[in-house]
């Protein structure tokens, strides 16, 4: 069933972020993680994409498993990054075979040797380039697109960057789900831009609870253009290992509440494949 369907239904749909494993350990990980999860009946599942091939094989492999195993709506992370026009073709044919139905579609990381991206010479330069191939060669598929509620850091102009949003919207993506923020007001005003710009499709909140300073770290590494409020540094600066990891779950559990409260379309939790907080998280909103 298409995403656009899914947040038809539920109202609103709680998702789950994962990547693929890479090592035996890790998977064995992952899997406890989604019997972990799985009574929460998430609304749908996504699988990151990662630049490397060998991490490419273990998307499509981790996507298909648990689509199978699960039953649970799955949502394939693809990129433009690195790949030919013929390679994402042979990718998506995969998952159309498969019964994959929905593909976030996106220009991907720059990889870490890169200072800045470089397409392939057959293959393409931004996001709403792949949008339209995948509505072209592959119409049955449902397709999500990201959006930076704090601006991507390669776009300063925050002008052009909504119109670059729309233009993936009007290559026919479905919805947006957004880069994780932890000030909700950044993620109402970019839903207030969007309505501005005549954008209609749904926009999914994306959300990821720290759970140590060492994570914020990493998040800040990760996340273009994520942005810690001094109110949550300033309590994770002075908490021991054990406290903030409380702070990190409580201030994810309120921000969650008031999208909630907001009836947004959906949130999905950027989950690390790691289940203790999003497990806590639902808890304490029940
Ligand atoms: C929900 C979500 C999931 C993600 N999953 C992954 C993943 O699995 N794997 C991965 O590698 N990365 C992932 N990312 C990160 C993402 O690939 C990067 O942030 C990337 O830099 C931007 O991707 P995009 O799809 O928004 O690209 P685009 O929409 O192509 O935008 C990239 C940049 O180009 C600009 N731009 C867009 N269109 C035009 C145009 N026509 N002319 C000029 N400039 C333009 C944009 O403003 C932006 O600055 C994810 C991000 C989000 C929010």
């Amino acid at each position: 069933m298409h995403i656009s369907k899914i947040l038809e239904n539920h109202n609103p749909a709680l998702s789950f972020e994962f990547f693929p494993p890479k090592s035996e350990e890790a998977s064995i990980s992952l899997y406890n993680t989604v019997n972990d999860l799985k009574p929460l009946k998430p609304a749908y599942v996504s699988v990151t994409y990662g630049a490397g091939g060998s991490t490419r094989e273990l998307t499509h492999e981790l996507v298909v498993k648990l689509q199978k195993e699960t039953n649970i709506p799955m949502v394939s992370h693809l990129t433009c990054v690195g790949s030919s026009k013929n390679e994402i073709k042979n990718i998506l044919e995969i998952y159309s075979k498969s019964g994959i139905e929905n593909i976030m579609a996106l220009r991907g990381d720059i990889p870490k040797c890169a200072e800045i991206f470089k397409p392939d010479s057959s293959g393409f330069s931004h996001a709403f380039e792949l949008v339209q191939f995948i509505k072209k060669e592959f119409s049955s598929m449902g397709i999500g697109v990201a959006g930076f509620p704090e601006g991507h850091p390669e776009t300063p102009n925050r002008l052009h960057e909504i119109d670059y949003l729309r233009q993936k919207v009007d290559a026919g993506a479905d919805y947006i789900c957004t880069q994780l923020f932890f000030d909700n007001r950044d993620f109402f005003d970019f839903c207030e831009r969007c309505e501005i710009a005549g954008i209609k499709v749904p926009i999914i909140a994306g959300i990821m609870p720290v759970v140590s300073k060492s994570n914020m770290t990493r998040i800040a590494e990760l996340a273009a253009g994520a942005r810690f409020p001094a109110a949550l540094l300033r309590k994770m600066n002075n908490a021991n290992k054990e406290d903030a990891e409380k702070i990190g779950i409580e201030w994810a559990f309120l921000q969650c509440r008031e999208l909630l409260e907001h009836r947004v379309s959906g949130i999905h939790f950027y989950t690390l494949n790691k289940s203790k907080a999003v497990l806590e998280i639902f808890k304490n909103l029940s």
